[in-house]
Order: C-alpha cells, then structure tokens, then sequence
C-alpha cells in the first residue's frame, strides 16, 4: 500500500553544529579581550603620558629663568619634546624643530590659548603634516611665555606594537585551545546521544538530558506496544490456525473415508452431515476472522468507518428477537424483549450483530428451560441495551477474560453449539467503536447479564 514519505531532510552532524558553535565563542571571546586589553592599555598609556608631559613641563618650568637657554639642557625622555612660546605665539625655543613649519606662530594651538587663559592646556590632535596623534600639555609661565611638552602617541603605540606579536600569539593559543575543548565537549555532548541507540528497550531508564526524556518515553512506549502487537498477533495467528486444523482433520477423514469406500453405505449420510457440520464450522470461524480483522483494521483507518446514523435499539431488539425465537426454541429457551425507546447514533448493521451475538450466546449457554430477556432503554442521559439470562453462567476469574479471543471457559461446549471463541471480541470491538461501556454480571449457575451503555448524545 503507498504510504505518505514524510518530506526527508538531510540531517546535520551534531557534534559539528556544537563545535563550530563552541568554537564562535572562544573567538569571539578571544577577540573581544584582545580589543577591551587594547582599549585598556591606550587609556592607561595616555593617562601616563598625560602625567609625564605636566611632570616635565613643570620641572622645566622650575629651571626657566626667563632665558630660552635655561632650558636648552632639559632631559627629556625619548619622543617627547619641548617648546617655549612667547605670549604672541611665537615659537623661541623648539627642542625638535618641525623643519616642514619652521617657527610657526603658535598663538592659535588650543592648549597655548587655554595656558595663556588658566595657566594650564592640554590637547590632543592628529599633525595635519606628520600624520600622527599628538598629546600636548601647555603651562602659563610667570612672564607670560607658554612651555608646552608634547609626545606622539606613536612612541606610545610602540611598546604596544612591541607587545602585539606575543598578544597575536596568546590569542592563536587560546584559540587553539578553544577549537580543542570544543572538539572534546561536543564529542563528549553527542556520545551519550548516539549511545542511547543500543538499549532503546529501557531508553528511559538512562536519558543522559531531561530534554531527551519526551522522546525516550514516546520511543519506549511505541517499541513496548510494538512488541505486544507482535506477542498477539502470533498468539492469534496460532490460535486460528489450530482452530482451522482441527475441522479440517475431521472433514479430510471422513472425506477419505468416502473415497476409499471403506464407509458402509449406511454410514455415508452421517458422514456427509459430518462434514457439513465441519465445513460449517470454518465457514464461521473463518467468517468472525475476517469481521474482527475489517474492525482491527478501522483502528488505523477512520476513513473507512462504517456509516454511523441515528437508530432506535429498541427496534433492534424486536428484530433480533424474531430472528432468533427459532433458535431458542431448538433450546427450549424462551426469548423475549422489554424494549423502551433507546435512540443512538450507529451503524445498524454492526449494532445487530453485536445483539445477535449477546444472544446466541445467552441461548448457548442456557439450559433446557431456561430464559433471555432482552432490554433497551435510556437511564441517566445513556442508551443502553441489556442481555439477561438465567443459564450457566461464567465463573468469576472468567469473567474478565472472555472478552478475549478464542477464550472459553468450557471449550467443548462452545464447539458442541457452533461457537467460535471470538462472538464477545467482535462484542467488544464494536461497542468500542461507538464509543459505549461493556458491563458483564455474572453467577455460575444463576446466569449472566451483559450491559452495553452508550455514550450521552451531543446536546
Ligand atoms: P463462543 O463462540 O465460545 O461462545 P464468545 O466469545 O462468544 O465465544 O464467548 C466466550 C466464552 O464466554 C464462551 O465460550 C463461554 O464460555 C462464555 N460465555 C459467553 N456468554 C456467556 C453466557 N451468556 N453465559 C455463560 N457463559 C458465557
């Protein structure tokens, strides 16, 4: 039969997806520190650069006797350089002179006019003609000149750049590391993953993640109920076919018996009856099979549901009452109904076999003398329909089990009156395809009565 192919997708490695998951962090992570640790070494670097340029300017503001020459002999540290400026802006004393600009009046450079304004200036630009960043700190001195100490940040970014190979490399490292652990942990993720797959009978004992547990209770569950389909399945498979065999070694007996002409011809009525009554017999069992199978098969496919219509019980009753009052006769059993008004939504036709077969049974398992009485009605909301008689009865660690198939509590006399061992399963397949209750009451030797109540109409 063609079944629906889900659409396939190709499914992805998850120890892959976690490593490369792991791996993005590590490096986002090693690169976000490498750019907080860059950020955190300028600041630091510039604040100390800040405190060297006031250092110097203030002790070469210490020496300055008003003469430029007092300070031609400053120490000043690598990098860093000296100006003395006059209160006009003009340059008299430049320790590295700008060949570009030479002298260039300074009264516009923004830390001179802050010094000239508040005694102190700092500033820091980018040299529009050396192209790198500058930081200035300019000091007011007492006649009015500006001293001002400067350093690029070039001389700063130095020791950094010196440090940079080594700070390329502790990050590789890390990085190395990273791809390392994450190779480990995904493969350390995934094993009891894949590991799950070897004892997925008892998956739910060891689920490594709660996230899994869903999952391994719908596999456990579905592979549990899988291996009891299975147990019945053979269970049935062997029942019917010793109940097949066992009529047909009759039937073949006596067939050969015929055909060897080792039968007195006296005898040869009897033993066609016989293998008439035998081929009988399969004809109904094989005929139950084949209704229990259609109703199995309603399970799995609701679209094939028997048609479901709006129908009296009571009416039922009267019928399956006319059609078996010869049976009972044969019995000596007298049938009859006590049928009130019991409308139900149904199928007439799986509802009369499920009476008929609640019947034959009462009739079957009777005795000379005896009586079925059958009830409809509605009590509480429910329809219901009743099987009562006052026969053998069922033995009470039998009750539950009859409804099971090829169960009987006594086998020959099941077969003596033509029954299959499966008239309460079909009973019971149908009445839970209408949604109704089964209810059997029973005392050996008083009688049985089965219940079946249907579910309350929709309002
Ligand atoms: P069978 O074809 O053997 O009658 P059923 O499935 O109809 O099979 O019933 C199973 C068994 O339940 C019967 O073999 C019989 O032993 C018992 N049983 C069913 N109905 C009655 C009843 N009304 N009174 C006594 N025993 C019953």
């Amino acid at each position: 039969m063609p079944r629906e192919t889900p659409q396939q997708n190709t499914p992805q490695s998850m120890a892959r997806r976690i490593r490369q998951g792991l791996l993005w962090v590590g490096l986002l992570s090693v690169l976000l520190t490498a750019l907080g640790a860059g950020a955190l070494f300028y600041r630091a670097f510039s604040l100390r650069a800040e405190t060297a340029l006031a250092d110097i300017a203030r002790a070469a503001a210490a020496r300055y006797d008003g003469s430029a020459d007092s300070l031609r002999d400053v120490l000043l540290p690598g990098g860093m350089r000296l100006t003395l400026i006059g209160g006009d802006g003009a340059v008299l004393l430049d320790s590295a002179p700008d060949e570009a600009r030479p002298r260039e009046n300074h009264a516009d450079r923004p830390e001179v006019l802050a010094a000239l304004q508040n005694g102190v200036g700092t500033a820091t630009r980018r040299s529009a003609t050396v192209g790198v960043e500058t930081h200035y700190y300019a000091l007011r001195l007492p006649d009015g000149c500006v001293l001002r100490a400067a350093q690029d940040t070039a001389a700063l970014w130095t020791a950094y750049n010196r440090m940079l190979p080594l700070l390329a490399a502790g990050c590789a490292a890390v990085a190395a590391l990273a791809a390392v652990l994450a190779w480990f942990f995904a493969r350390r993720l995934v094993a009891p993953v894949t590991a799950l797959a070897g004892h997925l009978d008892t998956i739910e004992a060891d689920v490594p993640y709660t996230e899994l547990v869903p999952l391994a209770r719908t596999i456990q569950s579905d592979r549990r109920l899988r291996a009891e389909n299975e147990q019945i399945r053979r269970e049935f498979t062997a029942n019917v076919s010793h109940e097949l065999k066992t009529p047909l070694t009759s039937i073949s007996g006596y067939a050969e018996l015929l055909e060897t002409g080792m039968a007195r011809p006296e005898d040869v009525p009897a033993f066609g009856r016989r293998i008439h009554r035998e081929a009988q017999r399969m004809i109904r069992l094989v005929s139950d099979i084949l209704q229990l199978s259609e109703l199995d098969s309603l399970r799995d496919k609701p679209e094939r549901a028997p048609e479901m219509a709006p129908l009296d019980l009571a009416e039922l009753a009267r019928d399956t009452v006319a059609a078996m009052t010869v049976n009972a006769r044969k019995a000596y059993v007298t049938l009859s109904a006590t049928a009130l008004p019991a409308p139900v939504t149904g199928s007439r036709d799986l509802l009369a076999e499920l009476l008929q077969n609640l019947c034959d049974n009462a009739i079957r398992y009777n005795r000379p003398g005896g009586h079925v009485l059958l009830y409809t009605g509605t009590a509480e909301g429910r329809a219901f329909l009743r099987v009562e008689d006052n026969g053998i009865g069922i033995p009470p660690e039998a009750q539950d089990r009859v409804f099971e198939r090829f169960y009987r509590v006594d086998k020959s006399r099941s077969k003596a009156t033509g029954g299959t061992g499966l008239g309460l399963a079909i009973v019971k397949h149908i009445a839970l395809l209408h949604g109704a209750d089964i209810t059997l009451t029973s005392a050996p030797g008083a009688g049985t009565a089965v219940q079946v109540t249907f579910p309350k109409a929709p309002a």
